[in-house]
């Protein structure tokens, strides 16, 4: 077994050590649970990319405890500065430019010359990333292409005995992926994946975001590839009405009623618990013994952009029916 731990100050101490010895760890942040290494180990790297089964050409994000740990390998122009300033710590992460030189193994950005970087805002994250002295990637601590866990017990069942330890400090209040916004070219500011940080806020800075363009989204993005976030169940979208064998994801008040299990993410409507909720019942409904999942229709402003997104990804057709190859 896994060894799950509370993330108290010996905890996070030993965690740290095993993370500069090159070892995986799981730690909380924010959004959701990730899956550490060290960012400038090439093998640590290598095995973290084996144990999530995430294929090699989808970059990994590296976490700092502040934007100055970031200076020596990423390139911060006037908007990167005035973003982390504003935002950071938060669930917002940009692409930079690379420094040539960089100590950021080629492994953890699948070879390109621009660097995706984060703050993450939970105590833990940052207490952990400031004990270790160096960059750690961290992506969701999830098989690939499988829903992202927000408890500590749901890292520790489905990644059992291939991560050295799991800090545990309770649910993730954000409860989706950071927002990625790529600012590696000077003319154009791209949102990437749409996640914590609502769009709002970055275009209140920024003006308006350019969507990613699909072959740009390709190599650039794979987070974006079509199916992700899965549960094994089929996942049915903007469902009206439900059926007898169906489990229901619900939103608001007046849910469609005679789902064999209802799980509301949010009966008053907020976008916030919503999004807090989601990935923790789309998992219970997935262990219902439903037949299919059914989704109500979510608005699509604030948090709604993030939900909506992570839920397609969700319902797109798989490539096989066991674990999907795509993203991580
Ligand atoms: P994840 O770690 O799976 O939550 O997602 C990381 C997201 O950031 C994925 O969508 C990656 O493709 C994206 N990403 C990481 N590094 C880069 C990069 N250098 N350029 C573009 N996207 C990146
Ligand atoms: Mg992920």
């Amino acid at each position: 077994m896994t060894r799950v731990v509370p993330a108290e100050e010996g905890a996070i101490a030993e965690a740290a050590a095993l993370l500069r010895r090159g070892l995986l760890v799981a730690f909380p942040t924010e959004t959701v649970y990730g899956l550490g290494a060290d960012a400038t180990d090439d093998r640590a790297v290598a095995a973290l990319f084996r144990v999530k089964g995430r294929p090699a050409h989808n970059p990994l994000i590296v976490h700092v405890a502040e934007a100055a740990a970031a200076e020596p390998f990423a390139v911060f122009d006037e908007r990167a500065r005035a973003l982390a300033e504003r935002f950071w710590p938060g669930p917002l992460t940009l692409v930079l430019r690379q420094r040539p030189g960089s100590a950021i193994t080629r492994s953890a950005t699948a070879g390109l010359d621009t660097v995706a970087v984060r703050v993450p805002a939970h105590p833990v994250a940052l207490a952990l990333l400031r004990a270790v002295g160096r960059p750690v990637v961290a992506p969701s601590a999830n098989p690939s292409g499988r829903v992202s866990p927000t408890r500590a017990e749901d890292v520790a069942s489905e990644l059992d005995r291939r991560v050295a330890l799991v800090l545990d400090a309770g649910p993730c209040t954000i409860g989706v992926e950071s927002t990625v916004v790529d600012l590696s070219r000077p003319d154009r500011a791209v949102l990437l994946r749409p996640g914590g940080l609502p769009r709002s806020e970055l275009e209140a800075i920024l003006g308006p975001l350019a969507g990613a363009e699909p072959g740009e989204a390709r190599p650039r993005s794979p987070g974006r590839l079509a199916s992700h976030y899965a549960p094994r169940l089929p996942v049915r979208l903007d469902a009206r009405a439900v059926a007898p064998d169906e489990a229901l994801l619900a939103f608001g008040e007046d849910a469609p009623e005679g789902a064999l299990a209802t799980f509301n993410l949010s009966r008053s409507g907020d976008l916030r618990e919503a999004a807090r909720n989601l990935y923790a019942m789309l998992r219970a409904a997935d262990r219902s013994g439903a037949r299919a999942i059914a989704v109500v229709p979510i608005p699509s402003e604030g948090l709604g952009e993030a939900i909506r997104d992570r839920l397609a990804r969700a319902a797109a057709r798989r490539p096989e029916p066991a674990v999907g190859g795509a993203g991580g």
